[in-house]
């Protein structure tokens, strides 16, 4: 197949929305971007061995790649509009390309983000997807907003892509349902959008776990001159989770990423009527406080940063 009837087979979507003024086929795309909105973009890089195993079935890979970048969006508060895609990959396989662009195509169509355009070449299995959405003028949701006093706050479960990722290369013993569960909270993570719309509202600070909850809390408290302090015994874990051990659970919960939940802050003042509008699970597991720069437990333990980085040792 030729690079151009493949971009058209898989990638040259029906029914643009009326925000597309020009889509797939041409030099570049245009698009009209709604008054009184701020355009918001992310884009993330997808490396084959690297941020997958290599045996990801296709169609989870196309979900992650953009479940991923929509995730951002949600931190910042965002509305989902376009993606562009980069794809790179060693040869022409039509049945990986139908399972990729299915997967793509079915979260692209539940959370209404279109695609725009993108490039296409050959080599090692990569996946850049560029992600845009819009806000309200000044309403973005940022890392740097968090106050001494208010509430710490996540969406969700975490832990649970982590040990999904260890059931998978490292021979990690589980139930086998909860070995499902945990592979599919891996591979099919959800962007939390819809909770994003109240948590913009009432929210200090956001944003979404990547790379473990120690790592990325240490990236609201800097950015915002804050400390904070976590009680384990609040930390969500689903049922699964709860079949480990309780403290391999628990660092599970800590330092285990690609859970893609959102991390925020609410004024004590604020957190009854939060809670009241919030129908989706959300947990308390701590506090902001002015001991800037470190983050504690229960016992007033100092927690250290690690979560997964690329670049650790190098
Ligand atoms: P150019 O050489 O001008 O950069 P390309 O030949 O790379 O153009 O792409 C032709 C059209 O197809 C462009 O509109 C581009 O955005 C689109 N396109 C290329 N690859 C992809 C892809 N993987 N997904 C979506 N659109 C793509
Ligand atoms: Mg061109």
């Amino acid at each position: 197949m030729h690079e151009f009837s493949l971009i058209e087979k898989y990638f040259t979507w029906a029914n643009p929305p009326s925000d597309v003024a020009v889509a797939v086929g041409d030099d570049a795309a245009v698009l009209n971007i709604p008054k009184h909105t701020q355009l918001v973009t992310s884009v993330d890089t997808f490396i084959a061995g690297v941020h997958f195993p290599e045996n990801t079935p296709p169609e989870a890979i196309g979900h992650k790649a953009l479940a991923v970048n929509l995730s951002d969006l949600a931190a910042m508060g965002a509305t989902p509009k376009w993606f562009t895609l980069a794809l790179t990959m060693p040869e022409i396989d039509d049945a990986w390309l139908g399972d990729f662009s299915l997967g793509l195509k079915k979260i692209a169509d539940q959370f209404d983000c279109f695609l725009i355009g993108g490039d296409t070449t050959r080599g090692n299995l990569s996946i850049t997807i560029q992600v845009m959405g819009v806000i309200e003028q000044g309403k973005a949701l940022l890392r740097s907003g968090a106050k001494a006093g208010d509430r710490l706050y996540l969406t969700g479960t975490i832990g649970d892509a982590a040990v999904g990722l260890a059931t998978l290369l490292d021979n990690f013993s589980l139930a086998a349902e909860d070995k499902h569960y945990c592979q599919k909270r891996l591979n099919y993570p959800s962007p939390r959008l819809a909770q994003s719309q109240i948590i913009k509202r009432y929210a200090t600070a956001c944003m979404d776990v990547s790379d473990g909850l120690s790592q990325d809390l240490s990236h609201i408290i800097n950015a915002s001159n804050v400390g904070a302090s976590i009680d384990f015994s609040k930390l969500p874990l689903s049922p699964s989770l709860q079949s480990l051990n309780h403290q391999d659970a628990v660092n599970y919960a800590l330092t285990g990423g690609d859970d893609y939940e959102l991390l925020f802050t609410i004024p004590a003042d604020k957190e009854d009527a939060f809670l009241k509008e919030m129908k989706q699970k959300v947990t308390c597991v701590g506090i902001i406080n002015d001991d800037f720069g470190n983050i504690r437990d229960q016992d007033q333990n100092q927690l250290s940063g690690t979560g997964y980085n690329h670049f650790n040792g190098k």
